[in-house]
């Protein structure tokens, strides 16, 4: 049996099966929640900061309260690398508007009080995974999300729907196109590349403010690499040189087929290859 992890649950470290949240909780019944994802190399938090900083947006833009513990997030992900020894891996923080009794009204905040969960997910040689060596293969599904894609809810099931139809079609992930043009992946920024031009979507609430993305291009520039931030078409991908995701658990994977088309000669292209290197060395020198 898998060993038994400990968990964060309002206030307290428990044993991942005595931490137990209330069947009122909002997150549960109205998907009244926000979340961040982590990822943890060498037993060190990549990139925290900025996860901190977009929960904090995500709360404000529902009127969510900070959970208790909102000040003590480093030293709360921190004790959970540490005694679930994690190495490479994952922390999944979740904050609901907390329990109440079924209403599609917010309760009032006087009265209830979010919950925060934290988990941890152990994945060994997270940073060297075979997918980044041999590239992810795509399919486009139109995008039927809402449009709040810039608040990090946990509204997962679209993108969990769009992961199966991948896995049917023999395939990877999705990217999901709206009004003809390429929003996002079902858990990741979507990227092309023609010449040495990085294209990807401007920051608008049509997608999520990735904070892998942020950060490769903002490294990308540094590199004196041209960054084009606009829409692109799936029949332009298809004919770029290159293509790749990016998501804090993924950091930056080539992309090298879409729709059945091979892109280039159907293996990660250089650019990408070259951004996940600088992506990995520089995320880890500044993680905590
Ligand atoms: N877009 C979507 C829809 C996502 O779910 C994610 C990952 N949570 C991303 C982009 C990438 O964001 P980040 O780099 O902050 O993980």
């Amino acid at each position: 049996m898998k060993d038994m992890r400990t968990v964060y649950l309002n206030g307290d470290y428990l044993a991942e099966d005595e931490a137990k949240v209330s069947i009122f909780d909002r997150s549960f019944l109205m998907a009244d929640g926000v979340y961040e994802v982590t990822s943890v190399l060498g037993g060190k938090l990549i990139d925290f900061d900025g996860h901190r900083v977009r929960l904090e947006r995500s709360l404000n833009e529902l009127d969510m309260q900070k959970p208790e513990g909102f000040d003590d997030l480093l030293e709360i992900h921190r004790e959970l690398v540490r005694v679930n020894e994690i190495e490479d891996g994952l922390v999944y923080l979740q904050v609901s508007r907390g329990a109440a009794d079924r209403d599609f009204m917010y309760p009032d905040p006087e009265d209830v009080k979010p919950t925060l969960v934290l988990f941890t997910q152990n994945k060994p040689g997270l940073a060297n995974s075979p997918a980044a060596a041999k590239g992810m293969k795509v399919i486009s599904i139109d995008d039927i999300r809402w449009g709040r894609r810039d608040i990090k809810t946990v509204q997962l099931l679209y993108p969990s729907m769009g992961k199966m139809m991948a896995k049917k079609a023999g395939c990877d992930d999705a990217w999901m196109i709206q009004d003809g043009f390429v929003t996002e992946g079902t858990s990741n920024n979507a990227y092309i590349v023609k010449g040495n031009k990085i294209i990807t979507r401007a920051l608008s609430n049509d997608i999520l403010h990735g904070i892998t993305r942020a950060a490769v291009l903002r490294f990308a520039r540094e590199a004196q690499m041209e960054v084009e931030e606009r829409s692109f078409t799936i029949d332009e991908a298809k004919e770029a040189d290159e293509a790749f995701i990016t998501s804090a658990s993924a950091f930056v994977m080539p992309v090298v087929e879409i729709d059945g088309v091979s892109l280039g000669d159907g293996t990660p292209g250089s650019v990408a290859k070259r951004m996940r290197e600088i992506y990995l060395d520089e995320s880890l020198k500044k993680a905590v």
